[in-house]
């Protein structure tokens, strides 16, 4: 009894759950549509749109997270996020010409876009509660998972839980994965934090450090890059959205993004941009999210 009124509530759920999306889906369409065009009053209510009429945008990422955003020695930008800023820029009228890439690490990316010094934030981004108290974010674009990054030939740490007993792990600063650690799974885990991820990986290849955390598409392009010295535990143990950072409640440059996002995987380029870039850390790569922040 109990249960076939369980598998009715699960009907109901998936049903409700099938009209949302199809809501949002149409909502966000005719949304995105007007925005493509839209001149005068609501026009002049972005300054992001405001902007990129200009020809120009200016776009915070990564710069040492390979596959994702990377300044690369000869000052090239590359990894899924600069293609999807390629994309967008497009969409909003900017060429790549047009765009400055401008370093944001994790801890600064509120701050980068409170004071105006980038239009939007690509980079490794989840979207949360906490951040939306800051800014508004477009998306998601991606969903990684939290994981754990050690020594190929460590067998005692295979999953968070194992971090305990005065484990030494390294995260970034203003990251969520770090915290989450410690507050969900191994309190007695040693926690360093750095200023950005590739500051964990000297002293976790030599052996001071046990083990980092961050996204696992993140911790793949680092395993790939150290061939054969590091590998991901692979249990991923949280949804991590990733957003597209933008100045809070500019619903109409939300709104713009959101379409080019929806473009961007409905042609394919996205699915071709996560092949070309994340594709050869042999992350798999998994189907495109449905886009939620309206
Ligand atoms: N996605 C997580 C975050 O936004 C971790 C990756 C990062 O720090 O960029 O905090």
């Amino acid at each position: 009894m109990r249960f076939s009124r369980a598998m009715r509530a699960g009907v109901v759920v998936t049903a409700l759950a099938l009209a949302v999306t199809a809501c949002g889906g149409s909502n966000n369409s005719s949304t995105g549509g007007n925005t493509g065009t839209t001149s005068g009053a609501a026009g002049a209510g972005s300054a992001l749109v405001a902007k990129a009429k200009t020809g120009k945008l200016t776009i915070g990422i990564k710069f040492d997270q390979p596959g994702l955003g990377l300044k690369t020695p000869d000052g090239k930008y590359t990894g899924f996020d600069v293609e999807v800023g390629k994309y967008v820029a497009k969409q909003l009228g900017v060429e790549e010409s047009g765009i400055t890439w401008k370093e944001a690490q994790s801890a600064e990316r509120e701050n980068l876009i409170k004071k105006g010094e980038v239009d939007m934030i690509i980079a490794t981004y989840s979207i949360t509660d906490k951040r939306k108290n800051d800014v508004s974010f477009a998306g998601p674009y991606f969903v990684a998972h939290q994981d754990l990054l050690v020594r190929a030939d460590n067998t005692d740490i295979t999953g968070p839980e194992s971090l305990n007993n005065n484990k030494k792990l390294c995260s970034v600063k203003g990251s969520t994965p770090a915290q989450n650690v410690k507050d969900k799974y191994a309190k007695g885990v040693q926690l360093q934090e750095f200023g950005k991820y590739s500051d964990c990986l000297t002293p976790l290849t030599n052996g001071s450090l046990d083990a980092m955390t961050t996204d696992d598409i993140i911790l793949a392009g680092y395993a790939a890059q150290q061939a054969g010295k590091l590998k991901l535990v692979g249990k991923g143990f949280s949804d991590e959205k990733y957003g597209i950072g933008l100045k809070k409640d500019d619903k109409e440059a939300q709104a713009a993004i959101n379409k080019a996002i929806q473009q961007m995987q409905s042609s394919g380029e996205w699915k071709k941009a996560l092949e070309s870039t994340v594709g050869p850390s042999g992350y798999k790569i998994p189907d495109p999210p449905a886009i939620t922040e309206l």
